[in-house]
């Protein structure tokens, strides 16, 4: 069996659906398919809007899930033959009644909770999902709609972000897709808890959706099918140079991703990496391009790096004091304050002077964490052991990656001295002991400059 997982770029609209469902049916007449869809393009963002502004009390909710409404009834309408339109309209205009009505407590209450913000956001998938089946049966292929937030992948209750329970969703996937008629079509994204209350996997989580269900079902590949060729050696809406790689480690891939490079999610090579199911990255608009392969073993890079990616909007914050040097658990100290905030840390620096420790934070996190770490660490700027607890913006994390760097000298020594050249200031460098991986801190004035120097200097011939 072969897991697919449409984004939502590729279902952004009824063209866009029409060229999947062939992929579809094409796949089909070859063998098995599961098919894992994301929300229509932008859906996701108007239901977090529409959840806000009816928190907030402002009409506007119900405007915005209108617009929801437009944007299927339009694919409705250049999908569907006429006689077959009206029950697919009715189908999502009562699941719209229902997101207006919790909408509707949401502004009763004045509160959005993250549990409420899950329940919300999962009717982008729900209504892509329901709209791909209607379709996929309209044009007489047997379709099963799967709601993955019902007794099928399992999490913990981390509402926005949840940790997955494999074995039981594994247990679950494999029992309901045994009794799907025809090709099934799951929703992305979306889960529930034990009890049955719905969660999502983070943002950009459906192509984790589609590894988890792969590696239930020992399928035989995972195909990502997105808007580009495939994953390419940086952004290409920054680099324009930026080529196709064609093969990447499992390992490579989940550090491309981690720093930036949001054509797959970093989760998705968990559940396949023991299995060592190959995931693929093919373009719905370019369908015979041969797109990425991640896999377990693949071909060496001709290149010693093999991508770039970046990180946008993060803070540093840098805890600085002549007192920290040769005391045992001060980072322990930092790092457990932060850990009890639940802040995520991208990136952690400290010279061996011990003099200081810079901690990386998505702009939004960082701000909160310098608040913390000035309270909890009052004794010891009191005792004078820690000066100062400093917070820069307007940064950005780049990061090189590549299985070749590995054992391979002066990769640190070429990188930092281009950037010298073009005068680009680095305000912080880590290096895992992985060697896979260098990144460091620039200005996000300097983003472009840096991405594509490096590009120039160690991509390009
Ligand atoms: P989908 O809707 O299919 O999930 P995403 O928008 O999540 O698609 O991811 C695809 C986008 O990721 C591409 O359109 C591209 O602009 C962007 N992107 C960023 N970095 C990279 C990269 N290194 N390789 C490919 N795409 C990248
Ligand atoms: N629809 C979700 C999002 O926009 C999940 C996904 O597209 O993968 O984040
Ligand atoms: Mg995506």
């Amino acid at each position: 069996m072969k897991i697919m997982k449409f984004g939502g770029s590729s279902v952004a609209n009824g063209a866009r659906i029409k060229s999947v469902a062939e992929i579809i049916i094409n796949e089909e007449k070859t063998g098995k398919t599961g098919i894992v869809l994301s929300a229509m393009k932008g859906v996701t963002d108007m239901m977090i809007e529409s959840a806000w502004n009816a928190e907030k009390g402002k009409p506007e909710y119900v405007k915005i899930i209108e617009t929801v409404r437009q944007k299927h009834f339009e694919a409705i309408d250049t999908l569907f033959p006429q006689d077959k339109k009206e029950e697919i309209k009715n189908t999502i205009t009562e699941m719209l009644h229902e997101i207006e009505e919790i909408l509707h407590g949401v502004k009763l209450l004045k509160e959005c909770s993250k549990r409420s913000m899950d329940f919300i956001m999962s009717f982008g998938e729900k209504l892509s999902c329901k709209l791909m089946a209607a379709y996929l049966t309209a044009l007489s292929y047997k379709a099963t709609y799967i709601d993955a937030s019902e007794n099928f992948i399992i999490t913990d209750n981390q509402h926005g972000s949840a940790t997955v329970h494999f074995q039981q969703s594994y247990e679950n996937i494999q029992k309901k897709l045994k009794k799907a008629d025809g090709i099934p079509v799951i929703t992305g994204f979306i889960a529930s808890t034990e009890i049955g209350l719905t969660t999502t996997l983070g943002r950009n989580g459906s192509d984790y959706t589609a590894s988890i269900i792969g590696a239930a079902l020992n399928a035989e590949c995972v195909e990502i099918w997105t808007d580009v060729d495939g994953v390419l050696s940086a952004d290409p809406r920054i680099v324009a140079n930026a080529f196709v790689i064609p093969e990447l480690s499992y390992q490579e891939a989940m550090e491309l991703s981690y720093f930036g490079a949001e054509v797959i999610h970093p989760y998705t090579m968990i559940p396949v990496v023991d299995k060592k199911i190959d995931i693929v990255i093919k373009n719905t608009l370019n369908p015979s391009a041969k797109g990425t392969l991640i896999a377990d073993k693949v071909k060496r890079h001709t290149t010693v790096i093999t991508g770039i990616a970046c990180i946008d909007d993060v803070g540093l914050i840098n805890v600085e004091g002549g007192g920290m040097i040769g005391i045992p658990g001060m980072a322990s100290h930092i790092l457990g304050e932060i850990a009890k905030a639940k802040l995520n840390i991208i990136m952690i620096s400290q010279a061996s002077s011990e003099h200081s420790i810079c901690l990386v934070f998505k702009v939004q996190e960082a701000e909160k964490a310098r608040k913390i770490l000035n309270q909890t660490l009052q004794f010891d700027i009191k005792n004078k052991k820690i000066q100062n607890i400093e917070l820069k913006g307007d940064l950005v994390v780049m990061a090189v990656i590549g299985e070749n760097m590995r054992g391979t000298p002066g990769i640190s020594g070429n990188l930092f001295s281009a950037l010298g050249k073009e005068k680009i200031n680095v305000f912080a460098i880590a290096q895992g002991s992985s060697e896979r991986n260098i990144s460091f801190i620039v200005g996000k004035k300097d983003k472009e400059k840096t991405l594509n120097t490096l590009h120039k200097v160690f991509l390009e011939k």
